[in-house]
């Protein structure tokens, strides 16, 4: 399916196709200079090459199986990649993916978004950063930036983080599965923007104005970097349970909820955007933001427990995971931690762990 997505993008409209590395990036400023953005969040399931053992076995599945996959040829189809420095391992693999062979000789961009709280310097420094990956990307697809064109894709982006939240904040009114849901968000992955826009339109049509769809059982929040595997959701429905609330870094941390703030330059407006994001560690926000902000989360949606759902030796999570499991523990919030490696299903065991867990809130719920 992508694969002919990518195909059409290329014939119909003469786009450029770069595959992107997790996880935050300037997607705005791709939109503008008419690159389709590919996420590579693994891929997960069946690793699909031997590359991946080229990478220690403590490295994460999300970069150990993107150099399997780009190795055995799966990213062909792209014109080039774009590594975002979320972690060591990503800005790792920036050098180590074109050594293992795989990407041939296709422009390898970088960005780094500044880490820490915004200060001038930091907002200096990301524009300058988002003006030489501007300059980069202009010498592959040989078109400058036009600065109107990032006004208007910076306005397609806002409506389209606006339709996200309506979505995810509007859980309880929502007449679509978690699975359901969550296919529809994930799409924005590697859908051109003006598509996934138009799903996103369609999708709120099943918010129901005013009290709920149907008692949609437990609300949890769900915090971790990629909601894999995806059949979680399935379980989750089985034993009475839903996502009341989304931290994930691939999806509610990459909503904008703050009201857009225009500067005369849309470069600026940009960099400005980039800090207006939620907390995540992997750009070193302080726990003491995170935590108020995963306050909010759990008490607007309702939310009996947290889930931090995260990949197996994910450092940027891991330096959160002890300060959550005590803050939450404090106000008697369960507190459940689960790692994924990007298998295929969830073990047996990791289901009966959240089974435990499901039964446990709604218990403490019903005292
Ligand atoms: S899962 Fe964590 S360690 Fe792995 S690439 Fe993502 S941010 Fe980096």
């Amino acid at each position: 399916m992508r694969k002919d997505y990518i195909k059409e993008q290329k014939a119909r409209h003469a786009r450029t196709v770069l595959a992107v590395l997790p996880i935050q990036y300037p997607k705005e400023l791709l939109t503008a200079m008419d690159v389709l953005a590919v996420e590579l969040w693994g891929p997960p399931g069946k690793v699909r090459g031997p590359g991946a053992g080229r990478l220690q076995a403590y490295v994460c599945a999300v970069a150990r199986n993107a150099v399997a996959f780009v190795q055995a040829g799966g990213t062909k189809d792209v014109d080039g990649f774009l590594y975002p420095h979320a972690c060591d391992s990503i800005q790792g693999l920036a050098t180590l993916i074109p050594n293992f062979g795989g990407a041939g000789d296709k422009p390898a961009l970088h960005y780094l978004n500044p880490k820490g709280e915004a200060r001038p310097s930091s907002r200096r420094f990301l524009v300058a950063e988002l003006r030489d990956l501007a300059d980069k990307i202009a010498r592959i697809t040989g078109k400058p930036l036009a600065p109107e064109r990032l006004t208007w894709a910076i306005s397609l982006h806002r409506d389209i983080d606006a339709l996200r939240l309506r979505l995810l904040e509007g859980r309880a009114r929502l007449d679509l599965s978690d699975r359901a849901l969550y296919d529809v968000l994930r799409r924005g992955e590697w859908l051109w923007p003006e598509d996934h826009l138009s799903e996103l339109k369609e999708a709120v049509t099943g918010l129901a104005e005013g009290g709920a769809v149907k008692p949609k059982g437990v609300g949890l929040l769900f915090s971790g970097i990629v909601p894999e595997p995806m059949t979680i959701f399935d379980e989750l429905a089985d034993m009475g349970a839903y996502v009341a609330a989304d931290d994930y870094a691939a999806v509610g941390r990459r909503v904008v909820k703050k009201p857009l703030v225009l500067k005369d330059d849309p470069l600026e407006t940009l960099a400005w955007l980039m800090f207006a994001h939620p907390p995540c560690p992997t750009r070193a926000t302080s726990l003491a933001t995170r935590l108020t902000y995963l306050d909010r989360l759990v008490h607007r949606s309702g939310a009996v427990g947290v889930v931090i759902h995260t990949v197996k030796f994910c450092e940027p999570e891991l330096f959160d995971v002890a300060g959550i499991k005590s803050h939450f523990g404090a106000q008697n919030v369960g507190v459940l931690f689960l790692e994924s490696e990007l298998e295929g299903e969830l073990s047996g065991q990791t289901v009966t762990r959240l089974e435990a867990f499901v039964e446990m809130v709604a218990q403490r719920r019903k005292s």
